[in-house]
């Protein structure tokens, strides 16, 4: 259900097989281990307890959340001896939307989500960067903001292994966030001499593909950027929205098990209310389709 890849020494990622490829992270040190966000359902982040309890042999001391969603925070209940570390930002996220999320979710779903409890963090930084001492590792937390004003990642800084948190995925999604965080964000990676980035979701980046897929990645914003304008200029820009498909932006609708389709739509959709400050107008019949769509 959930798989495992070693990074480095003493550094594990860890990607959900049932919840669109999100992955979570591990580094142990001698006496003690920080787990680096939690997954989207309670049986993936318990088999990441288990893990390091059973196979690595120490107790989970932190965990860090990158960010508030869901997917990424909703664990932090199953460390119940462990300290949770984020940004001032995901913990005040967290307390406003986190619950009223959950109960909604619950409705849905109330076997899965029974044991689930939102746990805020306890340890919080505001600004710059914090340091945390593992063995004779540095994690360093430093803020990525652009997927969610939120994000953080967190930087093995003597491995030269960056868990990026959402900020970077297959398919940059900046819905909750914003498009020029986003992209400012991602340039910052560029001078950082990575060896590895563990993406929010989907594969690892390896050192040899990592400014190509940061490019990318920010040509993709640059051309959602056009297509909006050029959206703007139609009497009905969300005809033009959705006409624009994510291949012709330079992204395969297969990445994020076929979740890219969706997710482009709704950047496009949220980065023309972004800009403009309204909702895009459609002709009847692709108000319709899009009404059909939502549901
Ligand atoms: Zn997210």
């Amino acid at each position: 259900m959930v798989g495992h890849e070693r990074v480095a020494d003493n550094v594990f990622s860890f990607q959900s097989e049932v919840y669109a490829q999100v992955n979570a992270g591990v580094v142990a040190g001698p006496n003690w281990a920080v787990v680096i966000d939690t997954l989207a359902y309670p049986d993936e982040t318990l088999a990441i307890r288990d893990f390091v309890e059973q196979e690595l042999k120490v107790p989970v001391r932190y965990v860090i959340n990158t960010h508030y969603h869901a997917d990424h925070s909703w664990g932090n209940c199953f460390f119940p001896g462990a300290l949770v570390i984020s940004s001032v930002l995901t913990r005040e996220l967290l307390k406003k939307r986190g619950r009223p999320s959950l109960e909604e979710t619950r409705q849905q779903n109330p076997a899965l989500f029974k044991q689930v409890r939102i746990v805020l963090p306890h340890l919080v930084f505001e600004k710059g960067t914090i340091g945390l001492r593992i063995g004779k590792k540095t994690l360093r937390l430093l803020s990525l903001p652009g997927h969610s004003p939120d994000g953080i990642g967190v930087l093995i800084e003597e491995d030269r292994v960056l868990f990026a948190g959402d900020v970077f995925m297959p398919l940059p999604y900046f819905v909750d966030g914003d498009i020029d965080q986003m992209a400012r964000s991602l340039t910052k990676l560029l001078d950082m001499g990575l060896e590895n980035i563990i993406q929010g979701h989907g594969g690892i980046v390896l050192r040899g593909e990592i400014d190509g897929a940061i490019y990318d990645n920010l040509a993709y914003l640059d051309k959602l950027r056009e297509v909006v304008q050029e959206a703007s200029k139609s009497q009905y820009p969300l005809d033009i929205l959705e006409s624009v498909d994510v291949e012709s932006c330079g992204k395969s609708r297969v990445i994020m098990n076929g979740l890219a389709g969706e997710l482009h739509k709704r950047n496009l959709i949220s980065l023309y209310h972004q800009t403009f400050g309204e909702i895009p107008i459609g002709s009847e019949e692709v108000e319709e389709d899009y009404d059909e769509y939502e549901d």
